[in-house]
């Protein structure tokens, strides 16, 4: 895929749907046909992709507007900092605009007006292709190719090696689940394969971020609830993959974002209360009240 996605981006608007199909592939966040497309600068600034070769990334959006089409504004004069290596954590009902913050980081559009920044620098100051590698995603469903599970964790970093491949394995707490396989890392996953659970495939998708090492992480959660037992080990494979790195969390369940050092929680485009966890609870409004809804079962 990531072969293809290449010369077709120089192929032009006949195959910007089949391109934005690949990149939804990956990235897991809906686009539709009438999307503007974005351009790249004509003199891009690099930008450090890895963590491994460089420090965690500063996010900021600065007074964003936005709307999908020009009758109709989704993002009202959205602002937050997500200082190196912190973690950020966006609640709010369906529809609030949570993905649009996620979209907007990726570039999949520009902004009507305000900005979004990486490390201080506009995103559009960026190569698209360098941005997307210094951002990795843990999406609410993981796609898998029909191929071997090693190859699924390895679509991460095209070229690693087998260690490395394993070595993401156990700290996303799957290798345990492939060594148990018929063929181990050879054992083919997807339609025309083994079918994993929603659990298995979230923590593929935790290796595969692992081994990309990107920069900037956002994680998506699955609204779906997982067993408690899924849930503990996908939670700590979380926490690994995010430990020192520049964290948006899209959360469900607040039980996962009490240590976010920042909660947005997000109505109808705006940002109606900020603040930390303990913060948002003594404010008693909208956090505190969906924190009681889930303590007792409810959400
Ligand atoms: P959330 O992630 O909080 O559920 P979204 O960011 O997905 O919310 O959506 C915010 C608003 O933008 C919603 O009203 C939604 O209908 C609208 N929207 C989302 N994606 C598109 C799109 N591709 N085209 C037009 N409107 C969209």
């Amino acid at each position: 895929l990531l072969q293809l996605y290449g010369p077709l981006n120089f192929l032009g608007s006949v195959y910007s749907g089949i391109r934005t199909a690949l990149v939804d592939l990956e990235h897991m966040l809906s686009l539709t046909e009438e999307d503007v497309e974005v351009a790249d600068p004509p003199n891009p600034q690099p930008i450090a992709t890895r963590l491994a070769d460089s420090a965690p990334a500063h996010v900021a959006f600065r007074d964003v507007y936005f709307g999908y089409r020009p009758d109709r504004e989704i993002l009202h004069g959205i602002s937050f900092d997500v200082r190196p290596g912190h973690k950020i954590a966006i609640v709010g009902s369906t529809g609030a605009g949570k993905s649009t913050i996620s979209r907007l980081l990726f570039r999949f559009y520009d902004t009507w007006s305000g900005a979004v920044l990486v490390d201080g620098q506009d995103v559009r100051a960026y190569r698209q292709k360098d941005l997307r590698a210094a951002i990795g995603v843990v999406p609410q469903d993981t796609v898998l190719f029909n191929d071997s599970i090693g190859y699924n964790i390895a679509y991460g970093r095209l070229g690693a090696s087998p260690a490395q491949v394993e070595e993401a394995a156990r700290l996303a707490q799957i290798h345990d689940f492939i060594m148990t396989l018929p063929e181990g890392y050879e054992t083919q996953v997807g339609e025309r394969g083994l079918k994993l659970s929603g659990g298995e495939k979230q923590r593929v998708a935790i290796a595969r971020t692992i081994l990309k090492d990107p920069r900037v992480l956002v994680l998506d959660e699955a609204t779906s609830a997982l067993d408690t037992h899924t849930e503990k080990e996908i939670q700590a494979a979380l926490k690994t993959v995010s430990a020192r790195r520049t964290t948006l969390v899209i959360a469900h369940r607040l039980s996962t974002i009490v240590d976010a050092d920042e909660i947005l929680v997000m109505g109808q485009g705006r940002i109606v209360e900020r603040g930390t966890h303990t913060d948002l609870l003594a404010a008693q409004g909208q956090y505190a009240a969906m924190w009681a809804a889930q303590a007792t079962g409810e959400a």
